[in-house]
């Protein structure tokens, strides 16, 4: 039972605990090309082998508890538990003809930023990546898909679960692993700038996004109390610096908040935020709209005033998109999940 998860392991510390790098590309194919859950299943495997994994390793450290799925728009919600009985969601976005895949990294979330759903569930623990990489093996399993695009945009703070989050990313993008493009890869974070930081040295290459949510610190503070423990010119100047060392997007993702945060002057300050920064480029900025949480007041933005927050934006010359809620009949949109 307290077993590592054989995907805690890099390919590079596996091939070290294997008799040849052969057998943990054979071992990798078997957990990621023909969905191998058990050892067993493993037959062209050496059988002693195969009892020694069984005995130093797990290949599941979860059950898939349950699943519901959207009438409205054919979102699949997955619960997955750990062997403590602790709950986590993915939620499985399809897009006409591609989908996507947001993960969690984190069983609750410590951050309480005060219109996610998220922040009121209470921090148990970290996942490890044989945790993490689960979700995506279960809903590929689950509706018989394959998943184009990863989002770091569930429960918790990816960077607050640095190694996991690293440790997962490795394998996503490995080509001994799940062979993902970087650039299908969305990390989102709310701004740690110290291991954002860090990150940028890692070579991920992966898309990076920015839960900004306010143009200046004092706003941030009252929307995000503990992220804004990091200034806004720290956590954009961490961001820059992982954009010009890592290529891809950069993103900033913004919630609009009636009365909160949705003004014109609010929108024009985050115009002049962003272009000062002097990114490589103008980063795009993605709207979000508030979707209901039960126990949290704030609401969402009217229609007008959220076009008018887009166009002032669109002016500034920022390439502006408006999220489409999925899932919200499940409470598996945006800040919904629990
Ligand atoms: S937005 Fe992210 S960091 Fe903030 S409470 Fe929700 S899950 Fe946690």
């Amino acid at each position: 039972m307290n077993s590592p998860h054989i995907l805690d392991l890099e390919f590079e510390e596996l091939k070290k605990k294997l008799p040849s790098a052969f057998r943990a590309q054979q071992i990798a194919d078997w957990i990621f090309t023909k969905g191998a859950e058990t050892f067993d299943e493993m037959t062209n495997l050496p059988q002693d082998l195969r009892s020694s994994l069984k005995r130093d390793f797990a290949l599941r450290k979860t059950t898939l508890a349950k699943t519901e799925l959207s009438k409205r728009d054919g979102t699949l919600k997955l619960i997955l538990q750990t062997q403590e009985g602790q709950q986590y969601p993915c939620v499985f976005l399809p897009h006409g003809h591609y989908q996507s895949l947001c993960i969690s990294t984190q069983v609750g979330c410590a951050w309480e930023c005060s219109f996610c759903a998220s922040g009121l569930v209470k921090f148990e623990r970290n996942l490890t990546p044989g945790e993490i990489l689960e979700q995506i093996l279960y809903a590929e399993k689950t509706t018989g898909k394959k998943i184009r695009n990863i989002l770091f945009m569930g429960m918790g703070e990816p960077l607050a679960n640095y190694a996991g989050t690293v440790g997962t990313i490795r394998w996503l993008t490995s080509l001994h692993g799940m062979g993902f493009q970087p650039s299908r890869i969305v990390l989102s974070t709310t701004g740690l700038a110290p291991q954002i930081l860090k990150l940028s040295k890692e070579n991920l290459r992966v898309n990076l996004a920015l839960s900004l949510h306010a143009p200046d610190d004092i706003l941030r503070k009252k929307i995000m109390p503990k992220s804004s423990k990091f200034p806004i010119k720290d956590v954009l100047a961490a961001c820059k610096t992982y954009w010009q060392e890592n290529g891809g997007e950069f993103t900033i993702e913004y919630i609009l908040l009636k009365d909160i945060n949705d003004q014109p002057a609010h929108a024009e300050a985050l115009a002049n935020l962003l272009t000062s920064a002097r990114f490589p480029a103008l980063p795009k900025i993605n709207l979000i709209p508030q979707n209901p949480v039960g126990g949290i007041a704030l609401g969402p933005s009217t229609e007008s005033r959220a076009k008018n927050f887009f166009d002032l934006l669109k002016k500034r010359h920022f390439i502006v998109h408006t999220r489409k809620p999925q899932g919200q009949d499940l409470e598996a949109a945006c800040g919904q999940l629990q």
